[in-house]
């Protein structure tokens, strides 16, 4: 893919996290912000970052110096955004990141299943986003088709047996306990293994977007997906 010629100085960044225990799995972590989105999520929580042409800061070049300077204090750097894979400097960015001697992590959405594949090589891990059945992702994202990649990388990331984690943030009016227990149904029948129910919380959302609904422990779409999946964790309020 062209991605893999792409100089990672083109890589276009929204923001840098210097250091996180919890955005890949039992590592210490600096997540790298991209920019780009191919989405129009409603509830989107970083819709500034949906823009590929806003500033990119900071310049890749300073997120290597940074880097170099944590070697033997970060286990991994984690690409999240925005959608990392909607750029195409994103290979040759994590072939640097490992070349230093991180793990690299991925938050992705799953729009561009063939990118993803030929990724594969790159990643240690990764946090899939199924957002909904694939058939109501128009209503999530705006944009026609997104269900089928979304899915499409699901099963490519299950196939080629990634470390993985599915998260599904729950729109408003797609949260109710019969259509929670319909999706992860679906998705344990998939092969999905370890599997997070995140609280949506909007910011700037529609008027017209119901509010979310509280996910609490004792919510009976939390404890169907519990019993369904080796590994679940509820990232409540
Ligand atoms: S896929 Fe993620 S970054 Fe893109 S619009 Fe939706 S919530 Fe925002």
């Amino acid at each position: 893919m062209a991605s893999q010629s792409a100089n990672a100085d083109a890589l276009r960044i929204g923001g840098l996290t210097p250091l996180t225990s919890v955005d890949y799995p039992g590592e210490l972590a600096a997540v790298v912000y991209c920019r780009g989105c191919p989405w129009r999520c409603s509830y989107c929580h970083n819709a500034d970052l949906q823009d590929p042409h806003g500033p990119s800061e900071p310049a890749w070049t300073e997120v290597m110096a940074f880097l170099e300077r944590r070697r033997g204090l970060l286990d991994a750097v984690v690409f999240s955004g925005g959608e990392p894979t909607a750029q195409q400097a994103l290979a040759a960015a994590m072939a640097e990141v490992r070349g230093l001697g991180f793990k690299v992590g991925l938050h992705t959405g799953g729009p561009y299943p063939e990118r993803l594949r030929q990724l594969l090589p790159l990643l240690d891990w990764v946090g899939l986003d199924i957002k909904a059945l694939p058939e109501d992702y128009p209503r999530v994202t705006d944009v026609p088709g997104s269900g089928e990649r979304a899915w499409q990388s699901l099963r490519l990331l299950l196939d080629a047996g990634a470390a993985l984690e599915v998260r599904t943030t729950p729109m408003p009016g797609l949260d109710g306990t019969a259509y929670l227990d319909t999706l992860t149904a679906r998705l344990a029948a998939a092969g999905v293994h370890r599997y997070a129910l995140q609280q949506c919380r909007p910011v700037g959302a529609p008027a017209d977007l119901p509010a979310p609904r509280h996910l609490a422990d004792d919510d009976a779409a939390v404890a169907l997906a519990r019993r369904r999946f080796p590994h679940f964790t509820l990232r409540a309020a």
